[in-house]
């Protein structure tokens, strides 16, 4: 789980699961090939947790979170060179704007991908996927009916823009419960990602997977590290009753 890509100041004094600096991602992408790790994407990894095809051993699925404008411009060529694939979680109701919702933490918003350049993301092959229409905390979203519309709206906003199925979400700050793993079921979602430490296994749901978060200290072993480490997901992970 990556969020923003760039040149940021030595040592951010907050928030550093938020930022990861360009030449320690360049040396966290060629750590993959040199450690024997398999770039793939989120429908492999669907299909792999699935049993419908095999998964390469050590296989890694990379998102970015937010589609920031840095995205394009940083991780992006640096992807491509490697051949990487990765997925892209952009908030519907605020393409082509800003992160409005870090400044009540105390950040400075940064530029979103307007529909033009997650157009130009997806002709390079990367995915795009949804992460709501404004960046809630679905947990604590009252209504089941703005939830549905948080995964719904933004699903076919994007298909719009796309003008391909959306096929993955991202729970905004991992928050998500039930009523949230349902929504995603109910908009027709193949994944969903969460902020749950774990590796995935065949026994998660696919609709509430969990990842590794990336900060700005993880170096290239740190991020080898971070991966080897199978953790277990703190508390009991959500998963649907009724799944296959
Ligand atoms: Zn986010």
């Amino acid at each position: 789980m990556y969020h923003r890509i760039g040149h940021f100041p030595v040592r951010m004094p907050s928030h550093r699961g938020q930022y990861c600096d360009l030449p320690r991602f360049r040396a966290q992408m060629a750590m993959l090939k040199h450690a024997g790790f398999n770039v793939v994407s989120l429908d492999a990894v669907a299909a792999g947790l699935r049993g419908e095809a095999a998964l390469p051993p050590r296989a890694v699925a990379l998102t970015f979170d937010d589609a920031y404008v840095d995205f394009l411009e940083q991780a992006a060529p640096v992807l491509l060179e490697h051949g990487y694939p990765a997925c892209v979680y952009a908030v519907a109701g605020m393409l082509g704007g800003r992160s409005e919702w870090v400044a009540p933490e105390g950040l400075a918003p940064a530029p979103l991908m307007n529909a033009a350049q997650l157009r130009e993301v997806q002709a390079m092959g990367f995915a795009v996927g949804s992460h709501t229409m404004s960046h809630p905390r679905l947990a604590r979203v009252d209504s089941v009916e703005r939830i549905a519309g948080e995964l719904g709206d933004s699903k076919k906003v994007l298909e719009d823009v796309l003008g391909r199925r959306v096929a993955h979400f991202c729970y905004p700050y991992g928050s998500h419960d039930l009523r949230a793993v349902e929504a995603a079921a109910a908009a027709g979602y193949v994944t969903a990602t969460t902020c749950q430490r774990a590796v995935a296994t065949p026994a998660d749901d696919l609709l509430s997977l969990p990842r590794k978060a990336i900060h700005q200290g993880t170096t290239a072993l740190g991020l080898w590290w971070k991966l080897i480490a199978r953790n277990r997901p703190k508390g009991v992970p959500i998963r649907r009753a009724a799944v296959a």
